[in-house]
């Protein structure tokens, strides 16, 4: 079973086309759109999603944080779940506010087992000494399928480390698993470990991007150089990766990161490369980060993390939030801003139009051509529309809503691993008013259960 990613125009407008038709919540004949209604938080991250033989896969944070899985079946049209794959070390105090770090994220092997691994936020002392990094809180777990393609049983397997967080798996076409995170707390590397055996054993972690100590000031006298990173599958068995930079202050903490960096890693060669082909020395410093990564240099604009996908030409695209520090923890409302990779130069697109404090995913239709799946709070209505840049990113028009609701709040997985145009996409609600809930959406609108 070779993996394919989801790069084909006719997928994309099997996916759109009828998604913009018009498509509505409304319950009928004791269907629902939602196939979950125990989502806490924000449920869904990254890789959370894939389809295997006929079935799509989906994993979602549910009830005390736990990891939770669900499975559609495409011929019968039926729902399996969800069920409880594993149990967060977190969640369960309830002094503590909801964490949302440790969101599961899903990948299948060769075998047909299902992995999830989910629960970490930095792990603690008590699970023993983080040589590559510091502690927050809970544990990085990993769980298997008893059986191929069964979700309704699971174990533990006790091979990777706790310390992880923003764990994200990545298959490559090879079958050879990569999970990535961050091995521990704010002041901890970046890396990956790698198994060859279906998720059996993993390779040690493998630091790609390094925390360490720099220059502090007289307000911040302690700072690390510390990181957030998108991981996304490239061409052939490549992942690539967007990241920017965590400035890491003691005692005076806040959520301050700047400028777009973006690599690429060939696990067939084992090499990291920047976007011009040059070799990249791991782990890879600040310094180094600056002088052969950088995409783009935000001076004062403080940025959130975006994504970056792949145009036919297999040019990076990247998205990134970025806006005025607003003296919030983690600054103000942020605006969405497109940069592509045009073969000599990296080109930040004016980006007209989008809405702010948008999030979302990307698909890159041709060099032109660009599809942004956003969502976003219009005053106090929640949407999530699809916005089309006909001009290489220069402007953005909405194409259409195809989901509006007062008073929510909605969360994107990134596309769902080999999906068929039926089930492309996770979205999760969240309402003030009522339980939280999580559909799966694809060409014909919402997956009904
Ligand atoms: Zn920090």
């Amino acid at each position: 079973m070779k993996y394919k990613q989801l790069k084909n125009y006719k997928t994309f407008l099997a996916f759109f086309i009828p998604m913009i038709c018009g498509i509505t919540f409304a319950k009928s004949n004791n269907t629902t759109n939602y196939f979950a209604q125990n989502p806490l938080g924000n449920p869904v991250t990254g890789n959370s999603g894939e389809y295997y033989n006929g079935v799509t896969y989906v994993t979602y944070q549910g009830p005390l944080e736990d990891a939770y899985v669900a499975a559609y079946h495409h011929e019968t049209k039926t729902w399996v779940g969800p069920f409880k794959a594993g149990t967060s070390l977190m969640g369960k105090d309830t002094s503590r506010k909801i964490d949302n770090h440790g969101k599961p994220t899903l990948v299948i092997d060769e075998k047909g087992y299902i992995h999830i691994v989910f629960g970490g936020h930095g792990g603690t002392p008590e699970l023993g000494k983080n040589p590559l990094g510091n502690y927050h809180y809970g544990k990085q777990i990993h769980v298997v399928s008893k059986k191929p393609l069964d979700i309704s049983s699971w174990e533990v397997l006790d091979n990777i480390s706790p310390f992880g967080t923003y764990s994200q798996f990545i298959k490559m076409d090879n079958g050879d698993l990569y999970l990535f995170y961050r091995h521990g707390a704010h002041r901890s590397d970046r890396v990956y470990q790698k198994s060859v055996d279906n998720g059996r054993t993993f390779s040690a972690p493998v630091s790609y991007l390094k925390t360490k100590q720099t220059k502090g000031t007289k307000e911040n006298p302690i700072i690390h150089d510390s990181w957030y990173a998108h991981h996304a599958k490239g061409q052939n068995n490549d992942v690539i990766v967007s990241y920017n930079y965590h400035v890491c202050k003691g005692p005076n903490h806040d959520g301050e990161r700047h400028n777009v960096y973006y690599m690429r890693f060939d696990t067939d060669a084992n090499e990291w490369y920047n976007v011009k082909g040059g070799k990249l020395t791991l782990p890879i410093t600040k310094e180094q980060a600056d002088s052969s990564t950088l995409v783009y240099n935000t001076g004062d604009m403080w940025t959130h993390n975006g994504i970056a996908r792949l145009d036919t030409k297999g040019n990076p695209h990247i998205t990134s939030y970025e806006g005025e520090h607003e003296g919030k923890t983690h600054g103000g409302a942020k605006s969405i801003i497109h940069y592509y990779w045009s073969d000599t130069e990296w080109v930040r697109s004016k980006s007209k139009g989008l809405p702010i404090g948008a999030s979302g995913e990307m698909q890159i239709i041709s060099s032109n051509e660009i599809n942004m799946l956003l969502s976003y709070k219009e005053g106090n209505v929640g949407e999530v529309a699809l916005w089309k840049s006909t001009d290489r990113g220069e402007s953005f028009i909405k194409n259409k809503i195809f989901n509006s609701e007062k008073g929510s709040n909605f969360d994107l997985s990134n596309f769902i691993i080999n999906a068929k145009p039926e089930a492309q996409i996770i979205v999760a609600a969240k309402n003030n008013k009522a339980n939280g809930k999580v559909y799966l959406v694809g060409k014909n609108g919402f997956i009904k259960r």
